[in-house]
C-alpha cells in the first residue's frame, strides 16, 4: 500500500510521522473522509471545500492548491489500483516546538491514505441497527463551529465508548440543550408523517457531505425534507429514523435507547433513499 506523506508516496510501513507533529501533540489539524465508489471520487469537491474552509478557519494554510490536492488523492487511488476505496485526508500544522504556539510549525503535514472500506457489515443495511443516547456532549458550537472537521475527535471517541460500554456500535449525541445533534461520525436524519427531519448544523452537527447529498435527493423524489432541531423524544417516537456519513452511507437506525422505532425494521422512505443514494455514488464523480 503507497501512502501520499509529505510530498511523496511511500509504502505504509515508511509512513511515519514527527513526534513533535502538532497534529499528534495537539490535534492541530483537519481532516476529510471521501469514498471512490467504482472508479469514481463520491463529491471530491464538496469534500475539498470543507476541508479548505476547516484549514482557514484555523488559521493553516494547505499548501497546495485544490487542483493540485485533487490530483494527489486521484495519483494515490490509481498507484494503488483502486476501484472502491475510502480516502482519507490529512493536514496538521506540521513538526513544531513542545509548546501550543503554532507559529513554531514551519510547514503543514499532508496525508492521504487510500483503502478499500465497509464501515457495518452489509446485512446490517437490511436489518438497520441499534443506538444508545450517551452524556457525552457535541462540543459547543460558538466557540469551534461544528462545521470545522478538525483533528479533535475527543467527544466523538467518548461516544464511541459508550456505545460499546452498552454493547451498540454507534451511539447519538445531544448539544449541550439537549437537542439531538449527530452521531459519533454521522448525521441523523427521522421522519415523521412523511416529513423527514435532520439537525440544522449550529444544533452541533458536521455540515455532512451525504446529508447533503440525501437532503438534495430527498427534495429531487419530491418528499418533505427540513432542517429542524429535536430531541430524543422526537427520536423514539419517530417512524423512522436513519443515519448518514461518508463511512456509514446510509443506515437505518431500528432501536434508540431500547425503544423499537416503528415496528424494528427498515421505513420505505429510509429504504428508498438508500436506493437513491446506491444510484448517484456510482453515477457521480470526478474520474
Ligand atoms: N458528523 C461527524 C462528526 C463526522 O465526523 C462525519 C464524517 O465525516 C459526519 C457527521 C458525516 O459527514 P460526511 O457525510 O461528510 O461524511
Amino acid at each position: 500500500k503507497w501512502i501520499f506523506l509529505n510530498g511523496r508516496f511511500v509504502p505504509e510501513e515508511d509512513a511515519v510521522i514527527s513526534v513533535y507533529d502538532h497534529g499528534f501533540l495537539y490535534g492541530d489539524g483537519v481532516f476529510e473522509g471521501i469514498r471512490m465508489y467504482e472508479g469514481n471520487v463520491f463529491r471530491l469537491d464538496e469534500h475539498l471545500k470543507r476541508l479548505y474552509d476547516s484549514a482557514h478557519s484555523i488559521m493553516l494554510k494547505i499548501p497546495y492548491s485544490k487542483q493540485e490536492l485533487s490530483e494527489i488523492i486521484v495519483d494515490t487511488l490509481r498507484k494503488n489500483n483502486y476501484q472502491n476505496a475510502y480516502i482519507r485526508v490529512v493536514v496538521s500544522r506540521g513538526t513544531g516546538n513542545l509548546g501550543l504556539d503554532p507559529y513554531t510549525c514551519k510547514e503543514p503535514s499532508v496525508i492521504v491514505i487510500a483503502e478499500p472500506l465497509s464501515l457495518f457489515p452489509k446485512k446490517l443495511y437490511e436489518t438497520g441497527i441499534d443506538v444508545v443516547s450517551v452524556a457525552s456532549r457535541r462540543n459547543r458550537s460558538d466557540v469551534l463551529s461544528p462545521k470545522v472537521k478538525s483533528l479533535n475527535y475527543l467527544n466523538n471517541i467518548l461516544v464511541k465508548i459508550e456505545a460499546h460500554l452498552s454493547g451498540v456500535s454507534e451511539a447519538l449525541m445531544m448539544n449541550e440543550q439537549g437537542y439531538v445533534a449527530e452521531g459519533s461520525a454521522d448525521n441523523i436524519f427521522i421522519i415523521q408523517n412523511g416529513v423527514i427531519k435532520t439537525p440544522p448544523s449550529y444544533v452541533g452537527a458536521l455540515e455532512g457531505i451525504t446529508r447533503n447529498v440525501i437532503i438534495e435527493l430527498a427534495e429531487k423524489e419530491g418528499l418533505d425534507i427540513r432542517e429542524e432541531v429535536f430531541t430524543r423524544h422526537d427520536v423514539y417516537v419517530a417512524d423512522e429514523v436513519f443515519l448518514t456519513g461518508t463511512a456509514a452511507e446510509v443506515i437505518a437506525v431500528v432501536k434508540v435507547d431500547g425503544r423499537l422505532i416503528n415496528t424494528g425494521i427498515p421505513g420505505p422512505i429510509t429504504n428508498q433513499l438508500l436506493q437513491a443514494f446506491r444510484q448517484v455514488v456510482t453515477e457521480d464523480g470526478t474520474k
